[in-house]
């Protein structure tokens, strides 16, 4: 049995219905992607016990958890909105939660500290909320929630309010926390890149359903679907069709896996690649790190990425037969 085990939970609300199994093991890093409406927060809010699920059971460390209120749970939360006591200081935000009766004063101050450090922000105890930055009051946000030793720690978004190179600064500081303090953790985001950077294993989410679960080089480099493969960034589908003849799957693969040529390439002596001559360029970005080409072929668009702009307006391409996937 699984850490966490989330079994045929089922919600429904009149334009939506959530219905899902998924499981979590110890000292997992998950996250949770999908488009907005596809029910990431309602999974959370069911986990937590806001919302009551209609059906189905959640098992944390073999304990049936389903009907156990919010406090019973062992379930941390953290909000996008930091939602810390504004008449407290730090030190007060971050004991609230603490359970503090096994513990001696000594040790609090210490627990205190500890998680301060653990969020780079050593020596804040006496800070007034209202005196942090957005992302200071976000770190606050998650040292409390540690504070009260969850089993599993879910964040809701939490770093959606900041601004970019916060953002990825934050987002490795959340990593660092896991890796050092080994707990569980189900992250909820909208940016994959996020999702990407963070976790061990991606859960990707449609409609209320799972629709893909791996790791996050299996999902970019073999998506299981179309919608995972475009929700998951940029790419090209083409029909089977024009490479393999009567075969009618799609192929799709990413821009990386394209490699361009300004000259004619006879696919003969390239065995292992696709090959496409005589495209002609319908578009270059420049994205800062790479160009993104994009082609027309027989009527279809192809990505390809490159490091150096092509000097040609008809070029040829080559794709890694391993890097394609069949949907
Ligand atoms: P996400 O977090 O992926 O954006 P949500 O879980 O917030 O998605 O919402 C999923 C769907 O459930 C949405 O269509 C939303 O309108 C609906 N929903 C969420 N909460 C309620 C509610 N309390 N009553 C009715 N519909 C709800």
């Amino acid at each position: 049995m699984s850490f966490l085990e989330v079994r045929d939970l089922k919600k429904k609300y009149p334009d939506f219905t959530l219905d899902l199994s998924f499981s979590i093991e110890e000292g997992e890093f998950l996250c949770l992607i999908g488009p907005s409406g596809s029910g990431k927060s309602t999974v959370l809010n069911i986990l937590t016990g806001i919302e009551n699920a209609d059906e189905g059971k959640i098992i944390l460390d073999g304990v049936d958890i389903t009907d156990k209120p919010i406090q019973a749970r062992d379930i941390g939360l953290v909000f996008q909105d930091y939602a810390l006591f504004s008449n407290m200081n730090v030190e007060k935000n971050i004991q609230y939660g603490m359970n503090k009766k096994k513990k001696s004063g000594k040790e609090i101050k210490e627990m205190t500290a500890l998680l301060l450090s653990y969020v780079g922000l050593d020596g804040y105890e006496k800070r007034r909320v209202s005196s942090l930055s957005g992302g200071e009051a976000q770190r606050v946000a998650l040292a409390r929630s540690l504070a009260s030793e969850p089993k599993v720690l879910l964040l809701d978004e939490p770093l959606s309010a900041l601004d970019g190179p916060l953002r990825k600064r934050l987002r490795s500081v959340i990593r660092n926390i896991h890796d050092k303090t080994g707990i569980t953790i189900i992250y909820v985001t909208h940016d994959r890149e996020e999702a990407f950077a963070i976790s061990d294993r991606i859960i990707v989410m449609k409609d209320g359903s799972v629709v893909a679960c791996s790791d996050a080089e299996t999902l970019y480099t073999h998506p299981q679907s179309e919608f995972v493969a475009s929700f998951t960034g940029d790419g090209t589908l083409l029909p089977s069709s024009l490479f393999f003849e009567g075969d009618e799957r799609s192929i799709f693969f990413r821009p990386e896996s394209v490699l361009i040529s300004e000259e004619s390439i006879k696919s003969e002596l390239k065995p292992s690649y696709l090959v496409i001559n005589n495209t002609e360029i319908v578009s270059i970005e420049y994205t800062g790190s790479h160009y993104l080409i994009c082609t027309s072929f027989k009527g279809h668009l192809i990505l390809a990425s490159t490091l150096v702009r092509p000097r040609k307006k008809i070029i040829s391409l080559m794709i890694n037969k391993e890097s394609v996937t069949r949907l």
